[in-house]
């Protein structure tokens, strides 16, 4: 068993649960993590000692006396060590460095060209990442860039291949299908390189910024493409190939059933993804070019758009009642950006409660993912994060 897959009682007082304590300020001595963990004092020290070694914690002089010496506090060093993250969508990809508390440092969004295909996107995003680490006297505290970068977490738009970090057949991504992104971003950047896709990281980044406590989380990406991230037991479900919580080609009930970039018809991207809106709303004779400017119609109550929206919240409705029947979360979250379209939302909630079990809804917690346009590198940063402290 890797600890990647031990449950989560069995990485209780871990050194990922211990540094995630001082990283989020629950923790600031070995006794608050002996005291949090139920370990030993000396088993705590052990581990303290082993990821002080690392660099993945310091100690920062002496914390308040309850009689006796002045115990020595803990903290996530913030000079030395970055990791780079990097979340790309269909149209833009949002590129930032975090510190190992998983902290944003550095970020900014930068236009992409999927068709350029991966090695020139890919390439260009890593050059950026670099340029960001080199830039901070921080995080390079006195040192080359290139010992700074601890790690770089990569999401892209599509379906990865959890162990080889391969992409497969991915929707609207013309030339990436098969491409190996950890292979060749390994050789760009020399850290580790771990690959997975956009709602996977949606999912540990919004889970790790609120709701941490909660064990069972779904969350919905709803952009140009549609997907979702499942928490199961605190930890991100991948399942056997990583495909775990692809809703994207679920069917749906819809008159005509559109056509689907997979080759079936009636898929749920193909309902209400914000691609499938703008080919929707295209069909209508409606000149729209792009999901900005589908919200912008439905912001402005056009009657089509918010027709179109409110179905599209229905099937995404009828799918997210299958996995909560079957899933019983204790939170269904969605993010992305159709997240703030109130009609699509409003039906999505509808159906659900329509659909579910009364048992399974009884205390669901139905909102919108809060954490904001950073919410994709901050669980890029976590998955990091997680590997080099196992790792260490
Ligand atoms: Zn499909």
């Amino acid at each position: 068993m890797t600890i990647d897959d031990a449950p989560r009682d069995v990485l209780r007082g871990g050194p990922r649960e211990l540094l995630r304590w001082v990283a989020t300020g629950a923790a600031v001595s070995r006794a608050d993590l002996s005291r949090l963990s139920g370990l030993s004092p000396s088993t705590v020290s052990q581990r303290v000692e082993a990821l002080i070694s690392q660099g993945l914690l310091e100690e920062t002089g002496a914390g308040r006396s309850r009689g006796g010496r002045r115990p020595r506090q803990l903290a996530v060093p913030t000079g030395g060590a970055v990791v780079g993250a990097i979340d790309l969508g269909a149209h833009h990809a949002r590129v930032g460095t975090l510190d190992l508390s998983g902290r944003v440092v550095q970020a900014r969004t930068l236009p992409v060209r999927i068709e350029d295909g991966p090695e020139a996107v890919l390439g260009a995003l890593l050059a950026e990442v670099t340029t960001l680490v080199g830039s901070d006297p921080v995080a390079t505290a006195g040192g080359s860039a290139a010992d700074a970068l601890r790690g770089v977490g990569i999401g892209i738009p599509g379906p990865v291949q959890h162990a080889t970090g391969r992409i497969v057949s991915p929707s609207r991504m013309p030339g990436w299908n098969g491409f190996d992104v950890a292979a060749f971003c390994t050789g760009q950047v020399d850290v580790p390189v771990i690959v997975d896709n956009d709602a996977n990281l949606m999912a540990l980044g919004a889970h790790r910024t609120a709701h941490s406590e909660l064990d069972h989380a779904v969350y919905i990406k709803a952009g140009t493409g549609i997907g979702s991230g499942v928490i199961s037991s605190g930890r991100l479900h991948r399942g056997a190939q990583g495909s775990a919580g692809d809703i994207s080609h679920c069917r749906v009930v819809a008159d005509p059933a559109p056509p689907c970039t997979c080759g079936n018809a009636g898929c749920l991207e193909a309902v209400a993804s914000g691609a499938a809106l703008v080919t929707a709303l295209r069909g209508q004779g409606v000149a729209v070019s792009d999901l900005t400017g589908v919200i912008r119609l439905i912001d402005d109550g056009d009657r089509q758009a918010t027709a179109l929206a409110r179905q599209a919240g229905r099937a995404v409705g009828e799918i997210l009642a299958v996995v909560v029947n079957f899933f019983n979360p204790q939170v269904v979250a969605i993010g992305g950006r159709l997240a703030d379209c109130e009609p699509l939302l409003a039906s999505m909630r509808a159906t659900l409660y329509e659909r579910c079990l009364p048992l399974a809804t009884q205390t669901l917690l139905i909102e919108r993912v809060t954490a904001g346009q950073d919410v994709g590198i901050t669980g890029a940063a976590h998955l990091v994060i997680d590997h080099v402290v196992a790792a260490a």
